[in-house]
């Protein structure tokens, strides 16, 4: 657990997250600030600071991770869904603790990609 990680306080029950699933090494929540009908985040339980770094040092979460966004899009009903990875500070993450944000039900056609 790194110091003052709001995830890792999340993943160690410390502060409260509305969990929707739970894998062996990975927790899924709601993030506070949605901006989609369905916005989760899926975060390793292990503390990397990004989800490249998380694929280079533990493949395996990497891909427990990945398998774990469509259980959560699958339970809140949505067959397809979209991925978000924001990768360093200039790229709009905030939260230095590996997570992919889960989105469904979003107007694709409102995407910047
Ligand atoms: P980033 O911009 O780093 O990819 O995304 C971090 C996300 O974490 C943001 O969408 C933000 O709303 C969410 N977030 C930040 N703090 C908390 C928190 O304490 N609880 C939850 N559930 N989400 C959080
Ligand atoms: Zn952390």
């Amino acid at each position: 657990m790194a110091a003052d990680c709001i995830f890792c306080k999340i993943v160690a029950g410390e502060i409260p997250a509305d969990v929707v699933a739970e894998s062996e090494h990975t927790i899924a929540f709601r993030d506070i600030n949605p901006k989609a009908p369905v916005h989760v985040l899926v975060v390793p339980k292990v503390h990397e600071r990004d989800a490249a770094s998380l694929a280079s040092a533990e493949p395996a979460v990497a891909a427990e991770l990945l398998a774990q966004t469509r259980v959560v899009a699958s339970q809140e009903g949505y067959e397809d869904y979209n991925l978000v990875f924001n990768t360093g500070e200039n790229a709009g993450q905030t939260v230095f603790h590996a997570h992919v944000h889960v989105l469904a039900g979003v107007d694709v056609s409102k995407l910047f990609l």
